[in-house]
């Protein structure tokens, strides 16, 4: 069947991935595979930006290949790529900033939040992001690129920056990327109110052991008013009782639902129940993992052979963005 065009979407290397990386990145991921060509990249360089992650890098890029692999992720069809892999996005970083005022940059909330975040580190590279995801973006031509709302106003910026450099070059070179607004379901961590993720380490890996599964899941925080095992529960403000709506079927969530109100199940035979069912729903893939795993050429081989198509798409357009430029 003919695609309907190619995706682009970039992740930084952070690692093996929690159930919040899951449903809310990794599902959309695979089940895109089907009517686009997709172009995943493990954007590292992005991760330089801040310096405390440079550490783990190599190994954070492969267990996230590894999860992302062998949760459907199909690299014969698929490219699946490290961005440092292929050069020539640095070339077009370079090129695309001077078409880039500098104020738009710095105006960008997603900029002051990191300036916010981490004063002592504001580098260069951190107010070129946005371009150096333009350049990831538009080096593979992609016609949309699925993201949630606190990345709408860097597509918003691709989009300028491709204007641009197609009215000042007057050639129509680069792809205006349409967003493709996904629902990302916001995943909570374990203490019931943040966003599930690794710096506040309130987050479930899918590639634990049942063991290891079951202990996060046990520190889970339950409803606040339930203080004794009588008291009844409200479902509706648990998150062991949303995560049961994705992981458990529909008739035991409903049970389960009816019991916590009246009590008749007490929060820690709750927890074992999903950690239990979360267990199942990934035994295939953590079998998938630990195989992939075993042999490190292998993914190797999938991340050069996805870097190499990838180049090829990048050196056409370079080929092509030098010559609007003049570049002699
Ligand atoms: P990045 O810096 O690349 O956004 P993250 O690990 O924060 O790295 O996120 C990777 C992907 O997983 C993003 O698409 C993000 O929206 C999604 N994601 C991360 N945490 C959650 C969560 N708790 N709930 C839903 N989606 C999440």
């Amino acid at each position: 069947m003919p695609k309907k065009g190619r995706v682009f979407s970039g992740a930084r290397p952070t690692g093996r991935q929690h159930l919040g990386n899951y449903l809310g990145a990794i599902k959309n991921y695979v089940a895109m595979q089907a009517d686009y060509d997709c172009v995943y990249c493990i954007v590292d360089l992005h991760a330089l930006t801040t310096l405390e992650e440079r550490e783990d890098l190599r190994q954070n890029t492969v267990d996230m290949a590894l999860d992302w692999l062998a949760a459907g992720i199909r690299p014969e069809e698929t490219i699946l790529f490290v961005q440092s892999h292929v050069p020539e996005v640095t070339e077009l970083h370079t090129i695309l900033s001077m078409f880039t005022p500098l104020g738009k940059l710095t105006d960008l909330p997603t900029f002051k939040e990191k300036v916010a975040q981490q004063p002592h580190n504001v580098n260069y590279g951190l107010v070129g992001y946005p371009v150096l995801m333009s350049a990831d973006i538009t080096l593979y031509k992609a016609d949309a690129v699925p993201v949630g709302v606190d990345q709408a106003s860097h597509i918003e910026f691709t989009r300028e920056v491709v204007r641009t450099f197609n009215h000042r070059t007057g050639r129509p070179v680069l792809v205006e990327p349409q967003m493709k607004n996904t629902e990302y379901p916001k995943v909570l961590g374990t203490d019931g109110v943040n966003k599930m993720g690794k710096s506040l380490n309130n987050h479930i890996e899918i590639s634990g052991t049942p063991e290891e599964t079951q202990k996060r899941v046990m520190t889970m925080v339950t409803d606040p008013q339930r203080q004794r095992r009588t008291d009844p529960g409200r479902p509706e403000v648990c998150n062991v009782f949303t995560l049961h709506k994705t992981f458990t079927p529909g008739d035991e969530v409903a049970a389960i639902d009816t019991a916590c109100r009246q009590a008749g199940i007490g929060c820690v035979d709750c927890k074992k129940k999903l950690a239990a069912n979360i267990n199942a729903h990934f035994a295939d893939f953590r079998e998938r993992r630990a195989a992939l795993a075993s042999d490190p050429n292998h993914i190797r081989d999938v991340l050069a052979d996805g870097a190499g198509r990838a180049r090829d798409i990048a050196r056409a357009t370079m080929a092509e963005v030098r010559d609007a430029v003049g570049l002699p």
